[in-house]
């Protein structure tokens, strides 16, 4: 696949649509919180929505317990970058895992549920892009933090 010229909000509404039956059966709110002044990107399509995909999947599986919650999508553009932030109000992601969360087939989820290769599938793709991919995450709230870098 070649790489084009695409529109980062048109492929995080298309995950969110493919996810939208699981997140309101689960009771979740959604926030979106959109910069219209971000660029369309240089990227590739259908890896790209997989990463909104795992992420927001996540995010949701995260929240699934408490019955409710609130998934919150933002972008931001400054001067260099794009930036895409998913955040939940889950439980959060306890300190002593936070550094294998990336690893390849790195799963707290039962079997059958998670195959963990989520967030490592994440972590190639926005290489890809020359991106980065950052967490913060305490009890009550996790976010993952998409950087991809604005090229002229
Ligand atoms: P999988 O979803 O198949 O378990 P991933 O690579 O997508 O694999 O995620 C790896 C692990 O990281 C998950 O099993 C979970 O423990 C943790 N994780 C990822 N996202 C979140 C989140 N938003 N909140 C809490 N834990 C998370
Ligand atoms: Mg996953």
């Amino acid at each position: 696949a070649a790489k084009q010229l695409t529109n980062i909000h048109s492929g995080i509404k298309n995950a969110l649509i493919m996810l939208e039956h699981k997140r309101k059966h689960l009771n979740i709110n959604l926030v979106e919180d959109y910069d219209t002044s971000l660029p369309e990107v240089h990227a590739l399509v259908g890896e790209l929505n997989q990463v909104w995909t795992n992420l927001i999947d996540n995010a949701l599986d995260a929240m699934a317990k408490n019955g409710s919650g609130t998934l919150t999508i933002r972008t931001v553009k400054d001067q260099k970058y794009i930036k895409i932030i998913v955040k939940d109000n889950g439980p959060g992601i306890p300190e002593e895992i936070q550094s294998l969360i990336f690893d390849p087939f790195f799963t707290t989820k039962e079997i059958g549920k998670g195959t963990g290769i989520g967030l490592e599938v994440v972590k190639t793709i926005i290489a890809q892009h020359s991106g980065t991919v950052k967490m913060t995450s305490h009890p009550g709230e996790t976010s993952f933090i998409i950087c991809f870098p604005i090229y002229n």
